[in-house]
């Protein structure tokens, strides 16, 4: 295994433009949406193909040309992606770093770097947001994962795609085609090559996958999508494709990059969930207040309220309101007084026991228990001074319309 061509970013170096091409780390730190890996596979002596893991720019590049001459090209490919290509979805930005990542393979040609004829496939990719961009030259591909299913996004640059495509051939035959390794467009050839350029939407969930035919020549697409779509993990996910191409023979380098569109859907899911904890805590304290409002609002009228029963036969004085709400009892009895009720008017009596005569005050009940006692002729001494005071008003109100004062008392 040779990982001279992985370009790996390092988040870690925050965005830093050093480039270099023997990061040979073993384990390269990259985005946890973002699996990769190469392999030289069991047939080949050198590694040619090179890939670019720079979030969000990704690219595949298989190299061609001998005596190390294709990893030079799919080398510089790299390179000059990495230092060219825009940082967002810019398909015209992402065609020119292509095009000039061609002209820099010829001119390294001509300054005696590589050899004559060397050149290499690129399948570049930028995945932002829902939105991807992708560049291609060559046979190298791009696919989709999509609910379960594997599409193939590019279109091969090949003699035999050519083949399949003019109904000549099978896919299938495609497959063993003599003809196979021959592709029809690479860079470092023609200084007038242009990529075909893919732009999609797509959602989250959705992965993308890029390899070089290494991957695809080895393992049918059908066991590509098998392992993708069982393979949460994008390295792990890598690392079977590329295990899966060398046990199916190994006979060319694999290259195989798999990102999760995850990044924005996790951070809109974030968001989401951000903004439904700040409604649900919006709503608790609104809830919370107008409990407590209430409460306050309920305290307030039971401590404001007082109403008349009858305890043992005689009149009693209650603070709060008469009756239950939900089982709780909103009252409690302050007194109970020397009047009986059998010695009272039978109507206010009746009344009384129903629970029906109610005052703004205890000190209310305490004023009319005391007409009702000086009604009955009780020369019992008054529970305090006021009651005293007024003691003539109250025998002239309550001799004549007892029934006047305690209706009043009921609208309260
Ligand atoms: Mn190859």
């Amino acid at each position: 295994m040779s990982e001279f061509n992985h370009l790996t970013y390092d988040h870690e170096q925050g965005g830093s433009q050093t480039i270099s091409s023997r990061l040979n780390l073993g384990v390269s730190r990259t985005a946890k949406n973002v699996g990769s890996k190469t392999d030289v596979g069991y047939v080949r002596e050198h590694n040619e193909d090179s890939l670019l893991v720079r979030p969000p720019l990704f690219a595949v590049c298989d190299g061609m040309g001998g005596h190390k001459a294709g990893e030079v090209a799919s080398d510089i490919a790299v390179r000059v992606l990495a230092a060219r290509a825009p940082r967002e979805t810019d398909a015209k930005g992402l065609k020119l770093a292509v095009e000039e990542a061609n002209v820099s393979i010829i001119h390294a040609v001509h300054e005696g770097e590589g050899r004559e004829g060397m050149g290499t496939t690129c399948t570049a990719a930028i995945l932002e947001d829902e939105r991807l961009t992708i560049a291609q030259v060559g046979d190298s591909r791009a696919y989709l994962l999509h609910a379960g299913a594997l599409q193939q996004i590019t279109r091969d640059h090949s003699l035999v795609a050519d083949l399949v495509d003019s109904g000549e051939i099978t896919p299938q035959e495609a497959y063993n085609h003599p003809w196979r390794s021959y592709i029809t467009r690479a860079l470092g050839l023609d200084p007038r090559v242009e990529p075909d350029m893919y732009e999609l939407n797509i959602h989250s969930g959705d992965r993308l996958m890029l390899c070089s035919d290494g991957l695809y020549s080895m393992v049918r697409d059908d066991k590509i999508a098998d392992i993708l779509s069982r393979t949460p993990d994008p390295q792990k996910a890598a690392d079977r494709l590329v295990k899966a191409a060398l046990d199916a023979g190994g006979a060319d380098n694999i290259t195989v990059i798999v990102v999760d569109a995850t990044v924005i859907s996790e951070r809109k899911m974030k968001k989401v969930t951000r903004k439904a904890k700040l409604t649900a805590g919006i709503i608790i304290t609104a809830l919370v207040a107008i409990l407590l409002a209430a409460a306050i609002g309920f305290n307030v009228l039971v401590s404001n309220s007082a109403y008349l029963g009858e305890v043992d036969g005689r009149v009693a004085i209650y603070q709060g309101i008469p009756g239950d709400i939900a089982g709780m009892s909103f009252s409690r009895l302050d007194e109970v007084s020397d009047v009986n009720l059998d010695d009272i008017q039978p109507g206010t009596a009746r009344r009384i026991r129903s629970e029906d005569i109610r005052c703004d005050s205890i000190q209310d009940a305490r004023n009319l228990v005391n007409g009702y006692r000086q009604d009955t002729g009780n020369q019992h001494p008054a529970a305090d001074a006021d009651n005293t005071d007024s003691e003539a008003d109250n025998t002239a109100a309550r001799s004549d319309a007892p029934d006047v004062d305690t209706e009043e008392g009921g609208d309260v």
